[in-house]
């Protein structure tokens, strides 16, 4: 069993290249980040982002006994537990989970959570599948977003990560593994964001039950989907974040007569040398950032260079 299902990851845990992600007008990105509250743990530890920040991590005992392993198995396959597997789509029709196409891959447990599997235990997994040894949980993504790790952007493409939310806070994420180039017919509900969701094939943690291969919008988080076991909180939004690696190439702002700061369009920085070149009045001046510098004969009045102005300034670190 256990051998079948890493076989099995380890074929979806395959980097997918992005597909057409094209969509139509933004409808999303409306919750701010918060804090993802549970009860009390028994021990910590600290991660990294892939920018290097630090991130608190808990590293939780598993709540899921030999007992309860096959209720929470097979609690949305309709094949046993308490829940037939059923949700009211759209039209209202009565439609049964596992006619949908949705696939366990990771085992009930409670060791780690939604948030961990997507923003880290997916990306740092060896093969064979080696859940026990990232397995954590993470209620605080903000280090993600504070170092620029990841962006939040609007059209959702493969390898971005999802999050849903509810009116309180981030509930799960997970990753997104394919983009349809259009919208579902029959969503799991009308909202814009619910639409948007049936395009994606995802991987997402539904709290202790494991993690699920899904479409977006065929998730317990969602309204009509929303059950007492997975959730307390339906999710009313979603949220899309990018890795984003920084390109010091947007702005080029002086800094003293030797360096000047390089930018980029997240707002970092890093402080490089100038690189000079000679004008033809036999001045030189940077190539990058335009700064001038005396030394040179023939030499006029410094410049009022336009790294002084406003726009340049608000980019600069606290
Ligand atoms: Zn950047
Ligand atoms: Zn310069």
């Amino acid at each position: 069993m256990l051998n079948t299902i890493a076989i099995t990851l380890a074929a979806i845990m395959i980097p997918t290249s992005p597909v057409n992600a094209m969509m139509p007008e933004s409808t999303l990105s409306i919750c701010e980040p918060t804090a993802y509250i549970q009860q009390e743990r028994t021990a910590t530890g600290i991660i990294h982002t892939p920018n290097g920040s630090e991130v608190n991590v808990l590293y939780p005992s598993d709540e899921v006994t030999d007992s309860t392993l096959d209720f929470y198995t097979h609690y949305f396959d309709g094949s046993g537990g308490g829940y037939s597997g059923d949700y009211t789509n759209i039209n209202g029709e009565t439609v049964t989970l596992k006619d949908k196409n949705i696939r366990r891959i990771g085992d009930p447990t409670t060791r780690y959570n939604g948030i961990a599997f997507a923003f880290y235990m997916y990306w740092e997994i060896d093969y064979p599948l080696d859940y026990e040894r990232v397995a954590c949980e993470i209620r605080d993504i903000s280090p993600y977003l504070n170092d620029h790790s990841y962006e939040i952007v609007d059209e959702p493409k493969a390898n971005d990560i999802v999050c849903y939310y509810s009116d309180e806070g981030i509930l799960t994420a997970g990753v997104i593994l394919e983009v349809a180039e259009s919208e579902a017919g029959n969503p799991s509900g009308k909202e814009p964001f619910v639409k948007q969701l049936s395009k994606l094939k995802v991987l997402t943690k539904w709290d202790r039950f494991g993690v699920y291969e899904h479409r977006g919008d065929y998730s317990p988080y969602l309204s009509n989907f929303a059950t007492e076991y997975v959730t307390t909180s339906v999710s009313v939004g979603v949220q899309y974040l990018r890795r984003h690696t920084h390109s010091y190439t947007q702005k080029y702002v002086a800094d003293g007569d030797k360096y000047h700061k390089a930018y980029c369009k997240c707002g970092d920085y890093s402080v490089n040398p100038h690189i000079w070149i000679r004008g033809s009045n036999r001045q030189k001046y940077c190539e990058y950032c335009f700064y001038r510098t005396s030394g040179f004969p023939f030499l006029t009045d410094t410049l009022n260079l336009d790294y002084n102005d406003v726009d340049y300034k608000s980019l600069h670190k606290n």
